[in-house]
């Protein structure tokens, strides 16, 4: 092997994850190198680039914190930031910290193998290329493998199928067309409003009905964000000791939906409702936890429905029968009101599903419907599906897809046992997908590069998650998701959407007691690993 193929880390994908890892192993004076499948950096905000896609935290909020400087000088223009602004920040952190130049494009990462003899990954690539490093890290998303469904006849369609995960970079001009979008999650219930309006007609083909909320998105008030930008280490201190690593400035109510009369409970909803966003879920303490106030919560939604979807059977197919935040939540803008719409049809795939897709369009259990292009907005393999793509092999040639067959199995969401020096950036086991990203993302690349440097300075050249830590890390994350209602519905935290994944919730809800106990771990030494 050359000695030019030989890194101390290898980092798998360059979006928020990969981007910071490789600056902050540079700075640890390590050879790093970024392994990157998409033709440019910025993962998630490089490929989802479908009408609409913009991100549901608050701008301020969704960008990193470990710069001063760079914090202070960007700028946002609106509440919640679009797709192409996000690629632009992205990019905008590229040039400025002089990451591209250790950053391969285009090519995707096939086999990652451990040599024991060498205590080192070998890494084979679809260009034919063999690296070899000290450490991988992935850093590939939780949701970034998109989940495209095996349907009849997908082959024969006569027009352009797209994936709002693969969206064309050119874009896709509606005007005149039929349109079919197939699923209503937060990509689509973003991407709905803006085709309709473009579109000579869509329809929406819904298996299960979405809860949403307003976003409320606006220009940014100067003034607060001149506030926000005088203590700014303040403002991103107190979010990471929010239950999802955001929102601090406008923190949940600390009391439960019963413990106020009917009257007090729908203003405080109705307030919430005005102000948009995720605050909404913090109108009361228990909505994640209690039947009851779970269902006030979601009569108070399904209220809203009917108020604005003026076609009672519509308002009511769009009405959701399952419990509300159990599900990814979702913000929209102007979801519901677009069913008013006289080229807008909602059709009922839960009731009669798609059959086949024909030359001319969609056939459904009752039905055919005549479409000129079909939108897939049917989500990701998350959470595990990126890693499980590649062949990665542990000690004794053990494969991530054998150990992880039940269901994915780790310590922190950091290491699996079996699997030495390799780490996984907001891996299962771990907040991720339930915090604000930037927030998880930050800890953990913070968390592996302090512990390679911790490595390096006691010449420690392997670190390794034991399997009683990891037995142990399982039942807690199993405990603490089971307190909560987001295990009693079909969501992709449980790998629902994926036929024949095993179901395990795979995040871990409870961002402050998770960094408390990730800061304990390396206190003592980084207990619950093997370190030789
Ligand atoms: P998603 O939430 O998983 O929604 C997928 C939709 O497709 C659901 O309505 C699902 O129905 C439907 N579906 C899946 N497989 C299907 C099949 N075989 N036949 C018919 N319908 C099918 O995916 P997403 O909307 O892309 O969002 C995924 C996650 O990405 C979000 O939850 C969020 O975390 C993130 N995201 C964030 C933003 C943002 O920041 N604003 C925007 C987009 C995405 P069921 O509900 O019945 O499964």
């Amino acid at each position: 092997m050359k000695a030019a193929d030989r890194f101390d880390v290898i980092i798998v994908g360059a979006g928020i994850s990969g981007l910071y890892m490789l600056h902050r192993a540079r700075q640890l004076g390590l050879s790093a190198r970024v392994i990157e499948m998409g033709g440019d950096l910025g993962g998630t905000w490089y490929w989802n680039r479908y009408p609409g896609a913009r991100c549901d935290t608050d701008t301020l909020e969704y960008s990193y914190s470990f710069d001063e400087d760079l914090q202070q000088e960007w700028e946002w223009p609106e509440r919640y930031p679009t797709q192409p602004e996000i690629l632009a920040y992205l990019n905008h952190v590229a040039d400025r910290f002089d990451l591209r130049r250790d950053i391969s494009f285009s090519i995707k990462v096939e086999a990652a193998t451990f040599e024991e003899t060498t205590n080192r990954w070998r890494i084979r690539s679809d260009d034919g290329a063999e690296l070899s490093a000290r450490f991988l890290v992935m850093a590939t998303g939780s949701i970034s493998a998109p989940n495209m469904p095996a349907i009849e006849g997908m082959d024969s369609f006569s027009g352009p199928i797209y994936h709002t995960a693969r969206f064309p970079h050119e874009g896709v001009d509606f005007s005149g067309k039929r349109v079919g979008i197939v699923g209503t999650g937060s990509s689509a219930v973003q991407a709905i409003p803006v085709i309709a309006e473009q579109a000579k007609h869509l329809t929406v083909f819904q298996r299960s009905a979405q809860w949403s909320t307003p976003a409320r998105n606006r220009p940014v008030d100067p003034a607060v964000v001149a506030e926000i930008k005088a203590d700014y280490a303040g403002f991103r201190a107190r979010n990471r000791l929010q239950p999802s690593g955001q929102l601090s400035h406008i923190p949940g109510n600390d009391f439960s939906a019963l413990s106020v009369d009917e009257d007090e409970r729908q203003r405080i909803f109705e307030e919430r409702w005005q102000l948009g966003g995720f605050s909404f879920y913090g109108s009361f303490n228990d909505i994640q936890m209690n039947p009851e106030s779970n269902k006030a919560t979601a009569d108070f939604v399904r209220t809203k429905i009917q108020e604005i979807v003026e076609d009672p059977q519509v308002a009511e197919m769009l009405s959701p029968d399952y419990t509300i935040h159990c599900k990814r939540p979702v913000l929209d803008s102007g979801y519901f009101e677009t069913f008013n719409r006289s080229n807008v049809l909602l059709v009922d795939i839960g009731a009669a599903p798609i059959q086949a897709i024909t030359p001319e369009g969609i056939r459904t259990g009752d039905s055919d419907y005549d479409l000129d292009i079909i939108i897939f907005a049917t989500g990701f393999d998350a959470m595990t599906g990126a890693l499980l793509k590649i062949d990665i092999r542990g000690r004794d040639g053990l494969r991530l897809r054998e150990k992880w067959a039940a269901g994915p199995v780790n310590y922190l969401g950091l290491q699996v046992s079996g699997f030495p020096n390799l780490f996984t950036i907001t891996g299962p086991g771990s907040p991720s997908v339930l915090t604000n990203m930037m927030v998880a993302i930050e800890q953990h690349v913070e968390w592996v590069s302090d512990c390679i440097g911790y490595m390096a300075e006691r010449n420690h050249t392997c670190i390794e998650a034991t399997e009683a830590a990891q037995q142990a890390w399982v039942a807690h994350v199993n405990e603490v998701a089971g307190k909560t209602l987001q295990v009693t519905c079909n969501s992709w935290y449980l790998g629902a959407n994926i036929p024949g994944k095993p179901r395990v919730f795979m995040p871990l809800p409870g961002f402050p007691q998770y960094v408390e106990k990730c800061d304990e771990v390396a206190a003592k030494g980084y207990e619950g690993f093997a370190l030789s």
